[in-house]
């Protein structure tokens, strides 16, 4: 049996405590060796603030998996790279579309694997989605991904700074599963951002899509739901509609219910990290960051009230 893959957690956040932890324990050829963050720890985890400080200092490491917020990553990412450590980021990639590629290149002139991961794409329905849509003819997409910012998103500063996405957060992740259940490449016709008058990201946004033959793709993200949270893919297709409901665990037909099983998709992201460390490769699609760019491009935009955590 070979040793695992000694990987260090950057940024214990939410995400870090909630899904990265559990899933590697619960992943065969991972071991949690080391924890760099500011300011948290865990209990029995060797701990030190900084990357440098991990990387000068620390118990020997083969990974590091990301979970800072977008605009610190690429610093922390490349000097993992150049110290030889393989990279998980977490979603987005990044800040920008073009400070990946010099990553892109560390990471191959390294031999090390990058990984740019987009959790939702592991969810249960999502695969299962994109098997029944090969099979028929798409005829309109309708993306409902709404949510509250303040239970999701409690304090996180950062998300309203510019490169944090605001509302492209979470929207991001129902990118990455359109992109992922559709087989032909779509692009944005235009959006309309919503900026609160005191912030810098937007808190809601409405994207048109479309494919070279005409498709209709239409999605409205917004961060200021309450009660019912709804993480909703709608696809008509000309055997009846396919919806694909609660961020991907759900998937039904107009009379069947295909999938409907409980989420377990960042085990699923350290079952491919594994994997692609042993083939050698490297798996990095900014194809759900150039959507959300492009709709920063090309969006008119609104001030809307102020929001206050
Ligand atoms: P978070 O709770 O704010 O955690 C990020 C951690 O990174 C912070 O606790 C902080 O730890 C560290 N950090 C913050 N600012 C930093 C800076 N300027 N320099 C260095 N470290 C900094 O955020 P999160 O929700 O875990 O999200 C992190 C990433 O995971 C985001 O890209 C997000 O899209 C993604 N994600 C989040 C969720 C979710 O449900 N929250 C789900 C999927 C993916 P220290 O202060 O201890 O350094």
């Amino acid at each position: 049996m070979t040793s695992p893959i000694r990987i260090a957690i950057v940024g214990f956040g939410k995400i870090a405590r909630d899904q990265h932890v559990p899933a590697i324990a619960a992943t065969d050829g991972v071991a949690l060796a080391a924890i760099a963050s500011r300011n948290a720890s865990l209990a029995d985890v060797p701990h030190f603030a900084t990357i440098d400080e991990l990387l000068r200092e620390g118990p020997a490491i083969d990974a590091v998996a990301l979970c800072t917020p977008p605009q610190v990553r690429r610093v922390q990412a490349a000097k993992a790279l150049a110290a030889g450590k393989h990279v998980m980021l977490e979603k987005p990639p990044g800040a920008t579309t073009s400070e990946l590629d010099p990553l892109i290149a560390l990471a191959s002139q390294n031999g090390r694997t990058l990984f740019a991961t987009w959790h939702s794409r592991f969810a249960p329905a999502v695969e299962p989605a994109r098997a029944w849509l090969a099979e028929r003819r798409i005829q309109k997409v309708r993306i409902c991904w709404k949510e509250d910012v303040r239970v999701w998103h409690p304090g996180q500063a950062w998300i309203w700074e510019p490169g944090g996405l605001g509302v492209f957060d979470p929207g991001i992740n129902a990118l990455s599963i359109l992109t992922r259940i559709l087989t032909q490449s779509v692009f944005v016709t235009g959006a309309e951002l919503s900026f609160p008058a005191n912030r810098a990201a937007p808190i809601a946004a409405r994207l048109s899509l479309a494919d070279v033959a005409g498709l209709s793709i239409e999605a409205e993200f917004d961060f200021r739901q309450t009660g019912p949270q709804s993480w909703d893919i709608v696809v008509d297709t000309d055997d009846g509609p396919l919806t694909l409901a609660g961020g991907g665990a759900l998937l039904a037909t107009r009379d069947q219910v295909i999938v409907d099983a409980p989420e377990a998709e960042y085990a699923g992201l350290y079952r491919r990290f594994v994997e692609l460390i042993a083939a050698g490769t490297s798996d990095v699609d900014l194809t759900p960051l150039r959507l959300v760019a492009d709709a920063f491009m090309l969006g008119s935009r609104r001030t809307v009230e102020p929001f206050e955590d």
